[in-house]
């Protein structure tokens, strides 16, 4: 947040703001997916598991590599919080700065979520999202975002004066987690970890730039789907925030549940391979 000047501006101030700015990280270079091929395997497909995420619980899934999944709202308007896991290694996990430093604030359609160090490769690439007419609203705000981290009780704790909440999107992430590995909670909680905010709409304030988000444009049918580049577990939680239009972390507001399918294509997308770990030797000029 930026406070009001204390002192004058400098007399070059308005020549130094017209600075254009260039992009962080030109992505020319980043190997792209090839949709066409991904298109092409998702024609034809059958369903080889479904599960329904409970209001404020989370819930683990498996993708095997080269499996697509969907994650779904079924009923009413909702938000979902997703942590995604190499299946065999949970040190390999889902990297939301990165990934918004290489494809922007908001994942759509060809835009992957990568993995952290030291392996930075793509862990699922978006195939499909039915709310891609919604763009960039006035207020500057779009769905499925990687600015915010997850709902978390000890920043609710911070900020209500000592509140105890224990289905924020963050614990509820680590109960699932806890039952699927027979992790203790505080084994499974240090592998929780930033989220893609599926069907969250969200952007920055052009005043302050605080975080804001608003009602969630997603309605019963809509859908984002995933094709999963190796083999995954994932996390969704669903966010006791429900549409997020007004709090979060409390039991207030009206939520609904979401689902998770998986699917096998009948044919392998036509020269698809598994993405390997990054290149880089980890010397780091020692
Ligand atoms: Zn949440």
């Amino acid at each position: 947040m930026k406070p009001a000047p204390r002192g004058p501006a400098p007399e070059d101030a308005e020549a130094r703001r017209a600075v254009p700015p260039v992009i962080c990280y030109p992505v020319a270079g980043l190997p792209l997916p090839d949709l066409a091929a991904l298109d092409e395997a998702r024609a034809d497909w059958e369903m080889t598991a479904a599960l329904l995420v409970p209001p404020r619980e989370a819930r683990t899934f498996d993708v095997p590599a080269g499996h697509f999944f969907r994650i779904g709202c079924p009923e009413g308007a909702q938000v979902g919080d997703l942590n995604l896991w190499n299946a065999a290694d949970l040190a390999e996990r889902f990297y939301s700065g990165k990934t918004r430093a290489l494809h922007g604030t908001h994942l759509g359609r060809g835009d992957r979520m990568w993995s952290g160090f030291p392996y930075l490769r793509p862990m699922a690439t978006i195939t499909a999202d039915t709310l891609d007419w919604y763009g960039f609203d006035a207020y500057g705000c779009s769905v499925h975002d990687v600015i915010g981290t997850r709902c978390d009780p000890y920043t609710h704790c911070l900020l209500s004066g000592g509140g105890q909440y224990h289905h924020c999107c963050h614990s509820n992430l680590t109960r699932a987690l806890a039952e699927a590995r027979g992790l203790t909670p505080r084994e499974a909680e240090a592998a929780v970890h930033d989220v893609l905010n599926v069907f969250m709409c969200t952007g920055f304030d052009r005043a302050t730039g605080q975080y804001v988000m608003k009602a969630s444009p997603v309605r019963a049918g809509d859908y984002l789907e995933f094709f999963a580049e190796i083999d995954l577990l994932g996390a969704l939680s669903a966010c006791p925030g429900g549409d997020c239009s007004a709090e979060h972390s409390s039991d207030t507001a009206a939520c609904h549940p979401l689902s998770v399918e998986v699917f096998c294509p009948r044919v392998a997308p036509p020269g698809w391979v598994a993405p390997k770990v990054s290149g880089y030797d980890r010397s780091h000029g020692w």
